[in-house]
């Protein structure tokens, strides 16, 4: 049955993380905190089709805010707000997984509803020894649903 083959699938998540699912780093839109939203940029960003985009400052490993699609709707494009200020209304919070994250554990996550798209992150080294947080890309339910599904037909 479609239930059965689905159940499969979800068994089949258990030996996969959060990387072998995710969207890669550099394949990630993001935006400036400091980019001005004039009728010019908005419409670049729509054009891009995504629903949240994480917001950096000063670097693309320095995430310091969610941007969601519906907050430009009620912009004035002459205003001309930055993403920082428009961020700052809005308050949607940045979530982060390591990369190590078991996909099952990540889905009984967002099944919680609570948020819906994570950064992922892994401990990396530097030159001088001390550890800290690389940004690797961006997971959300898409990503995993896909893996499930990619699962059952392999099964076929
Ligand atoms: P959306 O609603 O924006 O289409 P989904 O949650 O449906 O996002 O995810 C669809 C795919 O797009 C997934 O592979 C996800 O990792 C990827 N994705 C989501 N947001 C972004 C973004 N800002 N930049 C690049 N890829 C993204």
């Amino acid at each position: 049955s479609e239930e059965l083959k689905m159940a499969i699938g979800a068994m089949q998540l258990s030996d996969k993380t959060v990387r072998d699912v995710m969207t890669k780093i550099n394949d990630v839109f993001m935006l400036s905190d400091a980019k001005v939203l004039n009728t010019r940029t908005v419409a670049e960003i729509l054009k891009k089709g995504f629903t949240r985009i994480p917001v950096y400052s000063g670097e693309r490993n320095n995430i310091v805010a969610m941007l969601n699609v519906k907050d430009l709707a009620l912009l004035d494009p002459d205003d001309n707000f930055t993403v920082s200020t428009v961020c700052r209304y809005n308050e949607h919070p940045v979530r982060f997984v390591m990369d190590e994250t078991p996909l099952r554990m990540m889905l009984e996550e967002f099944k919680k509803g609570a948020y819906h798209l994570a950064m992922v992150q892994r401990l990396a080294e530097s030159t001088e020894g001390d550890p800290h947080y690389q940004l690797t890309g961006v997971v959300t339910l898409e990503d995993i649903l896909e893996e499930i599904l990619q699962a059952e037909i392999m099964d076929e």
